[in-house]
């Protein structure tokens, strides 16, 4: 039995005692969590959501980038109002350049592959933190994230299953008043 088929016989598990066929196609709770393919990673355990509360996008390293697409949808057309950028320590993207990949691609599929992959930019990070801090300034410097969408982050350590707040700076944590803030925060508009 391939592992595809376990998972079509754990559906017929799920779907045997099935009641939630009536919710409705937007989230209840307004937010849209962004966060790494990582098999570690469940968010809806990790986070406390049920089906119907969250939209949660996932890609390689939850990078924004990739996500801007679904991003968009999720706010326009199904009222999500909130973000949380979720990345995670141990995370494959700190492992490699996007050099090293177009060589691997190049050696295991050749020029072809290597010419395509020119083009890709793998969003690889080297810092964890960082990395979410950049996806931060990436949306709040996107014309297609509304400026009063809340935007948080966070790192979720794979080896205490915490996540820890990376989204306020050590000013804000002491309490420097909204207007010294920078202007692309929602709090610092007129
Ligand atoms: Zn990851």
């Amino acid at each position: 039995m391939s592992t595809i088929d376990e998972l079509f016989e754990a559906n017929l598990e799920y779907a045997r005692d099935f009641n939630k066929g009536h919710l409705p196609m937007p989230p209840r709770r307004r937010v849209a969590i962004l966060t790494c393919m990582d098999a570690r990673l469940v968010p809806s355990r990790q986070l406390g959501l049920e089906e119907g509360d969250a939209h949660v996008i996932r890609n390689a390293g939850g990078r924004a980038q990739d996500a801007l697409r679904s991003l968009v949808i999720s706010q326009q057309l199904l009222g999500t109002r909130e973000v949380a950028v979720i990345h995670h320590t141990d995370c494959g993207m700190l492992t490699f350049r996007n050099e090293d990949l177009r060589v691997r691609l190049r050696d295991a599929l050749g020029a072809k592959a290597e010419h395509d992959a020119e083009r890709i930019d793998f969003l690889p990070f080297a810092d964890v933190e960082q990395s979410v801090r950049d996806d931060i300034a990436f949306l709040r410097a996107s014309p297609l994230i509304p400026q009063d969408i809340a935007i948080r982050g966070f790192v979720y350590d794979v080896r205490t299953g915490r996540l820890s707040d990376v989204t306020l700076g050590a000013e804000e944590r002491i309490g420097v008043q909204p207007a010294e803030r920078p202007s692309t925060r929602p709090e610092a508009r007129g």
